[in-house]
């Protein structure tokens, strides 16, 4: 497929975004990075353009309307009218519940869901006057619920009702709105949470492998294969779905 479509990736310049943002370009989108710095898409940048997409980077904070508004506008302008979303920032603030502070819970609420929410509402004016558009969230198998993540699965189990009545107000315009909820991803994050818990990563690593049915914990590519099926233009009577890429099941 090699539509031209302009796809905006949060959160892209490490992780999981910045293998979804090369993966798109070699399905033959343009990209916009968006993260927190400028400086620091640089290299996911340089990945698209070399997978033959046109790519920008944008720094913009996903929690801030003004930050968001003149970052979706700049895109158009550069890029073209974006219709494929793909609201990937996040950040961790894991506490067990007595612990947790207020800063704790609000800071995570606001990238994870106010971002979602002032992004999909950016773009959506481009998706509906395209009379196409492609909506992905990352939600996270902490949906279900996962000690010390008393913010972070409130918010992944709260991007599953806002992707699905995305989905319903969105469909007659040709939008689709879906969710994909990873398990244990090989990222930064997650080294956080081995700091946390006070063990090496490698054996973070190990120890989540042993749980996991395909034994490997994931890499971020598993989860850009996803992305790529949802945002493809085959894909378009599958939405509102969560899709768990976790290596076995979940839910
Ligand atoms: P990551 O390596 O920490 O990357 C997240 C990116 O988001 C970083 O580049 C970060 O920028 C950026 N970001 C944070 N706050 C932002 C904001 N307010 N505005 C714009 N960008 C912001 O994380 P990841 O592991 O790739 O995770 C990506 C997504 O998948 C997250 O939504 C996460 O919750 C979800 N997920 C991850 C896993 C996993 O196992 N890794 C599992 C399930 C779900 P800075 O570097 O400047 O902070």
């Amino acid at each position: 497929m090699t539509d031209k479509r302009v796809a905006i990736v949060t959160g892209g310049a490490r992780g999981i975004g910045a293998a979804v943002a090369k993966r798109l370009a070699e399905q033959g989108r343009d990209v916009a990075v968006v993260d927190l710095d400028e400086a620091a898409t640089a290299e996911t940048v340089e990945a698209v353009r070399a997978a033959g997409g046109r790519a920008i980077g944008v720094g913009a904070d996903v929690s801030r309307t003004e930050a968001v508004e003149a970052a979706v506008g700049r895109i158009a302008d550069e890029l073209g009218a974006p219709t494929i979303l793909v609201n990937n920032a996040g950040i961790l603030r894991d506490n067990l519940l007595f612990k947790m502070t207020d800063d704790d819970w609000d800071q995570v609420v606001a990238v994870h869901l106010r971002g979602a929410f002032l992004m999909s509402r950016a773009v959506q004016r481009h998706q509906v006057e395209a009379g196409w558009g492609r909506v992905v969230s990352l939600s996270s198998t902490s949906a279900l619920g996962n000690r010390g993540q008393a913010n972070y699965a409130a918010v992944k189990a709260g991007l599953q009702g806002f992707t699905k009545t995305l989905a319903i107000e969105l469909g007659r315009y040709g939008v689709t709105a879906n969710a994909i909820a990873p398990g244990f991803i090989a990222t930064d994050m997650l080294r956080q949470t081995a700091e946390r818990m006070r063990i090496t990563y490698e054996d973070f690593l190990a120890g989540a492998a042993k749980e996991i049915p395909v034994a490997r914990v994931g890499q971020p590519e598993d989860v850009a294969e996803a992305a790529a099926f949802f945002t493809s233009d085959a894909a378009s009577f599958v939405s509102g779905q969560v899709l768990y890429v976790a290596g076995g099941p979940k839910a």
